[in-house]
Parts: C-alpha cells; structure tokens; sequence
C-alpha cells in the first residue's frame, strides 16, 4: 500500500471543530499515514493567523517591550482548542519554553524563525495528540544549506532513515533545521512545501493538500463568481497559471514532488466528497481534458517600454543590448513582444518604481532608437491550456471573444509550445476581458469539448 501525504492548512485546523474534520478524513482513508499540519489560521475574517501573532511576538521582543499582548492570544488559542477537544494534554511547557525563547532571540536580535515555527510545532503535538500517533519534530528531517536551500541529500537520507519504523506519523509544517543549527522557515505557507518534500521522502503515491477551496479555479472568482473548479491540471499549466497570478499551492511545493512523479491532490476539508483539483504532469493517465482552455489568470500594473528603430532587424545585438539595459538597472521583464522595426519590452510597474528615467536615458545611449514610448495602465492576461496546442482557432475565438466585448488588446504573446496565448488590456478592461474568455471557452461551451477523448 502507497502511503498517502495529507497536508492541511491553517484554515483547516483554526479550531477544534476543523480539527474533528481532520480527524475523520484521516481516519476514512487507511493510506494517509503521513500528516503534515500548518499553524491554526483564521477562524472568520477579521480573526488573526497564530503566525502573525507570533512575528508579533518576535518583533515586540526585539524592540525590548512584553509581547503578552500578542502571545497571550495566541496560548488562549491553543488552550481553547485543547479543551475543547477534550484533550489530556499539557501545553504549558512548551507554552512557556516558546515565550522564553522569543525573548532571549529579540533580545540578541536572531531570526523571526524560530517564533513563527511555533505555530506549527505546538500545533503539530494537537494534532498527533487527537490522531493518536507520534510527533516528528521536522529539525530532525529537513535540513537548509548554508544558502538557505534545502539539502535535499540529507533530507531525503533523514526522511528514510527516521520514518522507516512508523507506521503514521505528524510532521509539523514550514521549518527544518538550518545549517547554523538553528530553526529555520521557508517562506510563508510553507508548510505546503514540507508536504511536497515528505511525500517525496515517502514515496507517496499522493501528496494530498487540505484547504478551504475545492481546488483550483479555472479564473479568479472575483472576476466571474461562478468560476468552476479545474479537475485536472499539469504541472506546467499550474506554473503559468501562478506565474500570473492564480495561487494555490506555494511555489516552491511542485519541485519536489513533480521531480518524483506524485500528483498532488487539492481539497477541501469543509467538503470532503469533492474531487478537487488533480495536479499531474502531461504524460500521467488522468491529465484528460475538458475544455479547450484550462484557466485564466492574470495580473495589473505593467509598463510597456515601445523601442522603434527603422531597419532593427538587421542591427546585430539589438536585443541585447536593450536586455543588457534592464539587467544592468536589475530588472527582469515578463514579455517581450516584437515587430520589424518595433521591439517592446513588458515590466511590473513594481521594478521599474524610481528607475525609468534611468533606464530611459541608459536605451538611448546603447541602442539608439528612432523612438521610446512608455505606456503604462496595462493588465496582462494567460489563457492556458494544453488542449489548445495544435488545435487551430485558438487564438481567433479568443481574440473574436475580446472584440466583440469591446477590449481593445495592446499586446500579444504567444510562446511556441501554444501552452499558453498571453494578451495585454487596458486595466480598466481586465475584468471584461477575462469573463469574455471565460464566456467564450467555458460557460459557452453547453457539452464540455473532450480534445483528447
Ligand atoms: N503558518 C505559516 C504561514 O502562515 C506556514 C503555513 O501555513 O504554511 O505562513
């Protein structure tokens, strides 16, 4: 029997009722032997994340005042779900290790790491305490470089070595060990990223992530409410569909398990029975597909700097030099579409902030152009999907569905491998034109088009 990973978020263990929850769907799958837990989250808007209570903790301790303010919510919180789970469980040695540490780590100005870490670690001893199996503490498992990056040899060797005798096991989210042998975090929400590393440490056959959603959506719903839920994704889609702006998992949490092959699973605690969002690579069995497209995302605050220049093309290292340009100033760019005479160059408004006229002045000096304009208010939206590769009309139905909506679109790019058709609008069409895609690929479509079937 492959062992299962099940990863669940904050929301999902917010409070003792989230934790019943958690409870039975460990319990209706014998596979799910591996559980990693993140921090409590929120219990309604407005309620705070026990991690942020917790860089507040650090952060008021390194500022040389009491952090009660902050750390008492946070016992109170445990504390509550303790009891009410009625729970035989002393929390007050760790309670009161945590806060002394807090204070000793602001006081000699070390790292938010450790603070944060508590979220997950006091939440972890919960959790093992209602499913009846160990704790792991993860400093034994996973192990940071002196670059900060994982050591995935020693991880992996750690993982084998010491789950090798359990049957089930907790494994607290979001921090290791790192290499000056203190605690150390991944960036926030990484508890998704200790799930994909232990999944892969396991070989599960699944790396099960918990939330609150049913999976990923095919557009954001803000944009269209009734947006319906992606079954199955690939890993590539999944990274063009972050990439602009769609979030699900934390980024760093595909490596490991798309280098092992293991789906990943979305779900959602508050809906058990639902499918939720499949995450494969392209050759797996069940990377079927539905529609035509995938998903929509999409992003705002973009630039784009016009260079024209008559006879560029022929101008040997053109390009390079533009490009040379904006690294030079330590910018990246996200497109860069090109005419004959025309190259334009498409950057986040954030990484241009206090260094366009520089950079301005530095293209006319290197490349000479006839002309420079900026433009800014540009919303870039991906459409992706692997069933529109090869498929001809793609781009027609898209751009047919953003005419007859009246947006007018300012850029286009495609790349070559038709996984995805990114197009440019006016910020104030964004919304109009990701519902016009929809309308056309989606909710248009009465029978779903099975490319593949
Ligand atoms: N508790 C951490 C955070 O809020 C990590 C996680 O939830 O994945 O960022």
């Amino acid at each position: 029997m492959q062992p299962i990973v099940s990863k669940f978020g904050g929301s999902s263990l917010a409070d003792a009722d989230q934790i019943r929850k958690v409870r039975a769907i460990v319990a209706a799958d014998p596979r799910r032997c591996w559980v990693v837990p993140s921090a409590p989250g929120r219990r309604h808007p407005g309620d705070a994340k026990v991690t942020d209570l917790l860089y507040l903790c650090h952060e008021l301790a390194s500022q040389g005042v009491t952090f009660q303010e902050a750390f008492g919510p946070v016992c109170q919180r445990y504390r509550q779900i303790v009891s009410d789970l009625g729970l035989d469980l002393d929390l007050d040695p760790l309670l009161n290790e945590a806060r002394e540490r807090i204070t000793y780590n602001g006081r000699h100005g070390l790292s938010a790491d450790y603070a944060a870490s508590r979220g997950e670690a006091i939440n972890g001893r919960i959790v093992a305490a209602v499913l009846g199996c160990p704790c792991i503490e993860p400093t034994e498992l996973i192990y940071f470089n002196a670059r900060g990056r994982l050591d995935e040899d020693r991880t992996y060797a750690a993982i084998t070595e010491r789950l090798a005798g359990l049957d089930r096991a907790v494994i607290p989210g979001f921090y290791g060990l790192g290499a000056d042998g203190n605690v150390k975090t991944f960036s926030r929400g990484g508890s998704d990223v200790t799930g994909s590393i232990i999944a892969r440490g396991v070989g599960a056959e699944t790396y099960e992530n918990w939330t609150d959603v049913h999976g990923l959506l095919i557009t954001d719903p803000a944009v269209v409410p009734d947006a319906f839920t992606i079954e199955v994704v690939t890993y590539r889609e999944l990274r063009e569909l972050s990439y602009s702006g769609a979030r699900v998992l934390h980024e760093d949490a595909v490596f490991p398990v798309r280098a092992a092959g293991i789906p990943v699973n979305i779900r959602n605690t508050n809906d058990p029975d639902h499918p939720g969002t499949l995450i494969v690579d392209s050759d797996h069995p069940q990377a079927k597909i539905s529609y035509e497209i995938t998903g929509i995302a999409g992003r705002k605050d973009f630039t784009v700097i016009q260079i024209e220049k008559s006879m560029m093309n022929s101008e040997i290292g053109f390009g390079k030099r533009v490009l040379e340009v904006l690294a030079d100033h330590g910018i990246s760019f996200e497109h860069m579409p090109s005419g004959i005479d025309t190259l334009s160059v498409v950057v986040a408004d954030t990484r241009l902030e206090g260094k366009l006229d520089d950079v301005l002045a530095a293209l006319q000096a290197s490349v000479k152009p006839d002309k420079i304009e900026v433009d800014s208010n540009l919303a870039v939206i991906a459409t992706v999907g692997r069933g529109m590769s090869h498929l001809p009309g793609m781009s027609a139905k898209l751009f047919k569905a953003l005419g007859d909506a009246g947006v007018n679109i300012r850029m286009i790019d495609q790349g070559s491998s038709e996984l995805n058709i990114i197009v440019g609008v006016n910020i104030e069409q964004y919304e109009l034109a990701v519902r016009s895609i929809y309308h056309a690929f989606v909710s248009d479509t009465t029978t779903p088009r099975a490319v593949n079937a």
